[in-house]
């Protein structure tokens, strides 16, 4: 499997809201169903952070100090913030007996170390590509990096680790399983339910993805039309975050091009969200702003997609807005 396996797969819109239903009911539960049935155990606000197999675990006999869990699979492979919180301390090249972030944190390559609520804690290691940095608000679900081989490593895994408080390790499959989700199964929170787009296209969905391009300090024209210029436009931002430089705007892209949006917000990032929720029926003027009136037509799109209505724009709410 590749990148490129996921990138371009066509999902159409009953199977993307299957995908997505299936993946909110298993990973998110009650907190995003506004609904959701007693049956689904799943507790709101923790994500898988990555597909893939497990190939070693917590604290095993044959490796005691191994405080988090191993998911392997391609380099380049998406890994997702598992919960809202902060970027603590993003390390490259990060040294043999540095142990600031927990006893294998000097072996384990480019890492994220994620700080969250009630003294939970999530690192991150051995990442081909970190996409975020040191002070960042992240979102649950949000891409933060790439599936990599660095560090003291023998082939593309994920080495995850939670810690409840910061150095107090905990057994992340055992800690995600009691919220309803398999490490490296569960479809990670906002990477499904995304359009696959490319060259040919032309309406809104291309609007939005040329601002989101765009928002990114890259050229390109905003007129709804996937043309040349724009999928040259995609592959510059997919080539400057790593991914597989094919022109196709995809899941994988998807996750990369959005970023959370809150009211005070603004520039193009608002303007390819204002856009969307216009063509999901909001009158809304796109002028990049993101005041109290898109702020109420965010909330009311939520309201109308079974989401929490809090009119802050994460990866679940792009995922159903596009
Ligand atoms: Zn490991």
């Amino acid at each position: 499997m590749d990148d490129d396996s996921v990138s371009g797969r066509l999902l159409d819109s009953a199977v993307r809201r299957r995908t997505l239903i299936a993946a909110l009911g298993v990973g998110v539960g009650a907190g995003v169903l506004g609904n959701a049935s007693p049956a689904l155990a799943a507790v709101a606000g923790w994500s898988n952070p990555t597909l893939g197999t497990l190939t070693s675990g917590y604290k095993t006999p044959s490796r005691p100090t191994h405080t988090g869990w191993d998911v392997a699979n391609n380099q380049g492979t998406p890994v997702y913030a598992t919960a809202d919180g902060t970027v603590r301390d993003v390390k490259t090249n990060s040294y043999p007996g540095d142990t600031t972030s927990g006893p294998l944190a000097g072996r384990t390559g480019n890492s994220v170390h994620l700080n969250h609520a009630d003294s939970y804690f999530s690192y991150y290691g051995h990442l081909h590509r970190v996409l975020v940095s040191v002070g960042q608000q992240v979102s649950c679900g949000q891409l933060i990096g790439l599936m990599g081989n660095t560090g003291n490593s023998s082939g593309p895994h994920l080495h995850f680790e939670i810690h409840r408080p910061r150095l107090t390790s905990t057994d992340p499959r055992v800690l995600l399983a009691n919220r309803g989700i398999t490490l490296g199964a569960t479809a990670p929170v906002g990477s499904t339910g995304y359009p696959s787009v490319s060259q040919g296209a032309s309406g809104w969905v291309p609007r939005v993805v040329q601002y989101l391009v765009r928002a990114r300090g890259i050229s390109v024209v905003v007129d709804g039309v996937f043309g040349p210029g724009c999928a040259s436009a995609v592959r510059s931002f997919q080539s400057s975050r790593g991914l597989y430089a094919d022109g196709v705007v995809g899941p994988i892209t998807w996750t990369a091009l959005v970023l959370p949006l809150r009211e005070g917000n603004s520039g193009d990032l608002v303007r390819g969200l204002q856009t969307a929720l216009n063509a999901r029926g909001a009158s809304l003027i796109v002028d990049g702003g993101f005041g109290s009136v898109t702020a109420t037509a965010v909330r009311s799109f939520q309201s109308r997609n079974g989401l929490v209505a809090d009119g802050l724009v994460g990866p679940v709410t792009w995922s159903v807005l596009v």
